[in-house]
Parts: C-alpha cells; sequence; structure tokens
C-alpha cells in the first residue's frame, strides 16, 4: 500500500492592523532611553573595572620585578680607588688585572656614575643595576700616557685611561667614566698635560683635588691647608681655565684640623666648594639618602689583590661580600625621581636627603 503524505502548508495567519496611538510611542520612547542608559552605564563601569584591574595587575607585575631584582636604593654603593696601573703591588694594579676588574663589574650588573651624581643622590643606572664609582689618586703616568705611533699621537693601551676607553667602545653600556685626584706631576708628560686634561673632561672624566705637595692636612694649620688646596686648584686652570673641582681626596686620608675648609674656602682670589671629600679605606659608602650618608667622609675601597689585602677591605673582598650578600648593596629601581626601599629599611632613609623625590617601599 502507497502510503501518502501531504506536505504541510504555512497557515496563514489573518494580518491584523496595528494601530500606533500616542502611548505606543511613549511607550518606544521609554524603552529606548533605558536600553542607551543601561549600555552607557555598563561601559563605563565595565571599563572602570577595567583599568583597576590593570592597574592590580601593574602593581603586581611591579613588586614582582622590584622582589625579583632586590631592588634597594638604602644599599652600599663602592667608590673604588686606584692609583698606579703596572705591576701588581700594595698600591698598584696589574693591567691584567685592572681589565679583570672593569669585566667583573660589568659581568656583575655594576654601571659607572660619577661621584657628583651620587653626592647629589642623581643616580641613573638601570633597573637591577648597581652604581660604582672609579676614583684614581695621584696622577702617574701608568693612568694616563701618550706614545707615538709614526706621526701620530696616541693614548698607550696599557694606560688607565687607554684601558677604561677600550673597555668602553666594546662595552659603551658600562656608562665609563672616573675622577682623576691630580698632583703636580699631571701624568707625567709635560709636553703633553694640556692635551691630558682635555681630554679627559671631553671624555666624561672629572679632575679632583689631592692638594698640592701631597702633605697631611691634619699637620697642618688651616690657612696652609687652604693654601694645599687652592694651588691644585690654580695649577689644573693653567691648563683648563675655569675649570671647577667639585670635590677632594684627603692626602693620606688624614682630615684638615677644621674639616669645615673641606666644603668650601679662599685663598688669593680663588675661592672653591667642594660636594665631596674622599678617605683612603677601607669599605663601602651609604646610599645617599641613609642618615649616615656624610659626603665629606666618605670611604673608599682600594682596589687590591687578596695575596696582598691581610685586612680583607680591598676590592675583591667587598665584591665576594656583595656576592655572599646580595641585599646589602645598592640595586636600582631605574628611575631617579623615585626611591625604592624594602620596608624593614624605611628607618635608615633620611627622609630630608629626599628633596622632590618620591620614597616607595614595598
Ligand atoms: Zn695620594
Amino acid at each position: 500500500m502507497e502510503e501518502t503524505w501531504e506536505k504541510p502548508t504555512a497557515r496563514r495567519r489573518p494580518v491584523k492592523k496595528v494601530k500606533f496611538t500616542p502611548r505606543f510611542y511613549i511607550v518606544i520612547s521609554i524603552l529606548i532611553i533605558v536600553v542607551v542608559l543601561t549600555l552607557v552605564l555598563t561601559l563605563v563601569i565595565g571599563n572602570d573595572a577595567g583599568s583597576q584591574l590593570e592597574s592590580t595587575i601593574m602593581e603586581g607585575s611591579i613588586l614582582a620585578d622590584l622582589n625579583r631584582m632586590k631592588v634597594n636604593e638604602l644599599g652600599s654603593v663602592m667608590v673604588l680607588e686606584y692609583h698606579t696601573i703596572g705591576e701588581e703591588g700594595r698600591w698598584s694594579r696589574s693591567v691584567e688585572n685592572f681589565r679583570k676588574d672593569l669585566q667583573t663589574l660589568y659581568d656583575e650588573n655594576y654601571r659607572c656614575i660619577s661621584l657628583k651624581d651620587y653626592v647629589t643622590n642623581n643616580i641613573k643606572v638601570p633597573a637591577g643595576y648597581t652604581p660604582v664609582i672609579l676614583t684614581f689618586d695621584d696622577s702617574t703616568i701608568s693612568q694616563f700616557k701618550y706614545i707615538k705611533e709614526g706621526d701620530k699621537l696616541a693614548i698607550d693601551p696599557n694606560c688607565a685611561v687607554g684601558i677604561m676607553e677600550e673597555f668602553s667602545k666594546q662595552h659603551p653600556d658600562f656608562n665609563m667614566t672616573a675622577t682623576f685626584y691630580v698632583l703636580p706631576s699631571l701624568f707625567g708628560q709635560e709636553e703633553y698635560i694640556e692635551a691630558k686634561l682635555k681630554y679627559l673632561v671631553e671624555h666624561g672624566y672629572d679632575i679632583g683635588n689631592h692638594t698640592y705637595n701631597h702633605l697631611q692636612l691634619s699637620n697642618l694649620s688651616n690657612e696652609k691647608a687652604v693654601q694645599e688646596i687652592v694651588m691644585n686648584i690654580q695649577m689644573v686652570r693653567k691648563y683648563l681655565k675655569d675649570y671647577e673641582e667639585k670635590s677632594i681626596a684627603l692626602p693620606l686620608g688624614a682630615e684638615p684640623k677644621d674639616p669645615s675648609i673641606l666644603t668650601s674656602g679662599k685663598f688669593e682670589d680663588v675661592e672653591y666648594h667642594f660636594l665631596s671629600s674622599l678617605l683612603v679605606g677601607a669599605q663601602p659608602a651609604p646610599s645617599p639618602v641613609d642618615y649616615s650618608f656624610n659626603p665629606m667622609r666618605l670611604p673608599r675601597i682600594q682596589a687590591l689583590h687578596p695575596s696582598l689585602d691581610s685586612g680583607r677591605c680591598g676590592s675583591e673582598a667587598w665584591l665576594q661580600y656583595f656576592r655572599e650578600n646580595p641585599e646589602r648593596r645598592y640595586v636600582s629601581d631605574g628611575d631617579p625621581n623615585v626611591i625604592t626601599v624594602p620596608k624593614h629599611m624605611l628607618p635608615r632613609v633620611n627622609q630630608a636627603s629626599l628633596g622632590e623625590k618620591k620614597l616607595r617601599t614595598y
């Protein structure tokens, strides 16, 4: 038997005529207003919640970064002190070890800053890095030597400046800089004194005061001590007109009877104003926002081979100390306008030293 089925046909409904009464228009208008308002509110509130969430994530990631990098702008800073570059000795670093020092500092995330930027709390190193300051005393020829290469004058690649300039070329982000505390020897080659001093200031290095006769200032009258300082300034200005020395390295680390003469003084018609004064030994210097920071009594660390460092107070000993105690080292947050310190160290912050800078704890 054959089955047949009918194709369903759409039933037609009777068409009703809709009447658009005024009431209908009012209801539709209210509905539209309600829908639009709901949409707007959803967008506004939604966005707000979104940005709150975003900033929470941001804060969370900043906090994670601070913790990961162990940011601590209350940590200590090394001011390294070099004398002769040549053979290894009590007051001398070998060429090879000086190169090694720079490489070690670079590899272990230290970056150079000028002494002036340190004492004025203008520390600009990337986040996670530690500032370091290089200083050279006594202006021996081993620090800066010119050699003749045919007709041309070249910097000896084995003197301190030659080594630093070469290193800087290979590692521009080390931000190479140093302060040279000069004596009348002025790097030993009389004919090149002016060229050397000009080269240094034109290449981002500073010249500092080390007095004229390298006498122990504690043995001198205040007048005589001021004279010793001014004679150094006059000596440098013979070659660099109007050059302003901004710091002094005390000969033999001895402070004058009246330490205020290190801040400013005047002899004949020469006036000086120093931002800092450097001792000889033998430990890292505090952060410029630490309450114990005193720019007129800054300790330095001598670059010294461990075999000659009976007191374990030289550069290699302190580098090792910071490897073992990374929480003691100054680690930058990358922003010179914000000072970031771990919460528990807050009592060490000298609030007066902050100036316009913001303080952040974590
Ligand atoms: Zn000296």
